[in-house]
């Protein structure tokens, strides 16, 4: 698969599963743009990217801005000439039982997944109908696009919605050649969940070891984490696909913990 000629630009770059997606697909060809709050950490990721022969260009982004998201979009693809695959991936998790989830949080928490993946994609899509040559969305859901877990009220509901959002865009992008999907990863180990597994284990008064054993690999088939490559894998997959055969649809990468 080549993404030769392409511009990809990932949310979320600058570090974890957003940054492997960008390694990847600079891998593959594509001009990447590394999209991130953080700039001095997505600027260290563009620059090794193109110390390894890649284009990279990093992009100060807050995803909940629609003036950032929209200056952010028109920088890359002025200075980039295109953009014809969008990962939608910036996230953040706030973990609490729902009577002591904090409302403030709870709007920041659809704020950046979901405004974050409206302004962008909207932003976006526009350039892939211009182009002519169509384009690839992915969106970073989740298991927890299909399955709910305790202590996570925000983080279900927004990874839910994406699943609403890209069949929309899959339906509206479908006569112009713009195809949207989900990739709904299991556990991986980045800062997220690095920070998420203390507060687990305080909420429900287990150790860590056991958070990590007996409630995100659980119900794995082989007790195994998934990890940043095979997320990026699959994103790079679904970025490359050419055809309107696959788009609206969700895949799920967990070493089974939901099998759908
Ligand atoms: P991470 O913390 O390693 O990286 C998240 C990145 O998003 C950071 O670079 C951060 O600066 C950036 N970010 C946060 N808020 C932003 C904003 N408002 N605007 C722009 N950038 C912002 O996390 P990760 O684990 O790589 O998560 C990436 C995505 O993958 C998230 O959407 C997350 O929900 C999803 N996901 C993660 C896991 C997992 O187990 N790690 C599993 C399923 C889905």
């Amino acid at each position: 698969m080549s993404l030769n000629n392409r511009v990809a630009l990932v949310t979320g770059a600058a570090s974890g599963i957003g940054e492997q997606c960008a390694r990847k697909l600079a891998s593959l060809g594509a001009a990447v743009v590394i999209a991130d709050l953080n700039l001095e950490s997505a600027q260290k990721v563009a620059s090794s990217i193109v110390a390894a022969g890649g284009k990279a260009l990093a992009v100060a982004m807050d995803v909940t801005s629609e003036e950032a998201v929209n200056s952010g979009i028109e920088r890359a693809v002025q200075e980039l000439g295109s953009l014809d695959v969008l990962v939608s991936n910036a996230g953040i998790q706030i973990v609490a039982p729902i009577e002591d989830y904090a409302f403030s949080d709870w709007k920041k928490m659809l704020a950046i997944h979901l405004d974050g993946a409206f302004l962008t994609t909207k932003a976006a899509i526009k350039h892939m109908y211009a182009g002519g040559k169509g384009g690839s969305i992915v969106y970073m859901g989740s298991v927890h696009s299909h399955e709910a877990s305790k202590l996570k009220s925000a983080y279900v509901t927004a990874k839910h919605g994406l699943l609403g959002l890209a069949r929309v865009v899959a339906k509206e992008g479908g006569s112009r050649g713009v195809r949207a999907n989900v990739v709904c990863p299991g556990f991986v180990r980045t800062p997220l969940v690095d920070k998420q597994i203390p507060e687990q284990a305080k909420a429900l008064g287990i150790s860590e070891a056991e958070v990590v054993k007996n409630v995100m690999l659980r119900e794995t088939v082989d007790g195994e984490f998934t990890t940043v490559e095979d997320v990026a894998n699959t994103v790079a997959f679904l970025a490359g696909f050419e055809s309107n055969a696959l788009t609206g649809q969700s895949i799920i990468v967990s070493h089974g913990w939901a099998m759908q």
